[in-house]
């Protein structure tokens, strides 16, 4: 199962791709065929580069009324921490973590950056902020400059050759003839799985935002592509408030606080050696997953 063919892998698109907000949005969800119903509150401020401090507060939500999937969920999370969130498949991970950029309006409590309801930011200067890094990459026809620069096109030559170095994009760069004015797609070159998901982790160095949303692969390849994207990701993650939907075993080891999160609420929260101590859920979970062989937890 796809972790993410439900509203994330349809947003991340729309975000690295329409960072300019509603009306691309819009017209997104005009293809989806569903209705915009997020718009920005009169009054709703433009915020700047946030620090990054999130809270979910009693937080509230069903993608219908008569099926509530989250039931008051509260979880602070200080700026730069890393967060691995796991649990049973349905628990509500994604559904959790599609709320903060917005993509559902949630139907009771608040969630806050850096103290201000993200209801009260204007969408687009709260996107602004937010990365997200997942396995299905979205990419346009185009060249790989205005790939990596999309929603920065006011970027330099040379911030977007760094951010292309830092998602080891730039060797790639370098042996094409054109280089970064390549046409990508089926005009142009076509790119592997492993030189789409360096062109996206290159967009987001790029955008530089203070918050990044990651979705593991549920497959954990042990090649040594994934090994590589793996370490330009960890490299992403540092110094940005990360909350990543976990299925590797170095991701829940490395992980500031494991949020165990199950159709009932957060079960369990803490590190890998305080919750495999306290003998609970993830316990049972990691056992489970990881016990006869790196597998996979969540998902
Ligand atoms: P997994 O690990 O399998 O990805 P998850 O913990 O991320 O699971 P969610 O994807 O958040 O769980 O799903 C929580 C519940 O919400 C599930 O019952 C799912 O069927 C439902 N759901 C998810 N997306 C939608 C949607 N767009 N419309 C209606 N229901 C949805």
């Amino acid at each position: 199962v796809s972790v993410f063919y439900r509203p994330l892998d349809k947003i991340a698109a729309v975000i690295e791709t329409y960072p300019k907000g509603i009306a691309g949005f819009r017209r997104y969800q005009e293809l989806l065929g569903t209705e915009p119903d997020i718009a920005d509150r009169p009054g709703a401020q433009a915020v700047g580069h946030l620090k990054g401090d999130i809270g979910f507060e009693d937080v509230r939500f069903g993608y219908t009324p008569d099926r509530p999937i989250l039931t008051g969920i509260d979880l602070p999370i200080h700026a730069g921490e890393t967060v691995a969130f796991v649990g049973p498949s349905g628990a509500g991970k994604t559904t959790l973590l599609s709320l903060l950029p917005r993509f559902y309006e949630i139907d009771g409590g608040r969630i806050t950056v850096d103290g201000i309801d993200i209801r009260d930011m204007t969408l687009a200067s709260l996107r602004r902020n937010i990365g997200i890094v997942q396995q299905d990459v979205f990419l346009f026809g185009g060249t790989i400059r205005e790939n990596i620069a999309y929603g920065r096109l006011d970027a330099s030559e040379e911030d977007i050759l760094a951010a292309a170095r830092r998602a080891r994009l730039d060797t790639l760069i370098a042996e094409l003839p054109e280089g970064l004015d390549t046409l990508i797609g089926e005009r142009g070159v076509k790119l592997s799985g492993g030189q789409k998901q360096r062109l996206a982790i290159s967009r987001i160095f790029l955008k530089d935002p203070p918050i990044l949303i990651l979705d593991e692969a549920t497959s954990a390849l042990d090649t040594h592509t994934e090994r590589e994207i793996q370490r330009s990701l960890d490299e992403l993650a540092r110094g940005r408030t990360t909350l990543v939907i976990a299925h590797r075993l170095a991701t829940v080891l490395d992980a500031d606080r494991i949020v165990v999160v199950t159709p009932d609420g957060i079960a369990e929260q803490g590190t890998h050696e305080e919750l495999l101590a306290r003998g609970g859920l993830y316990r049972r979970l990691y056992q489970a997953q990881f016990g006869e062989g790196p597998a996979l937890v969540g998902g």
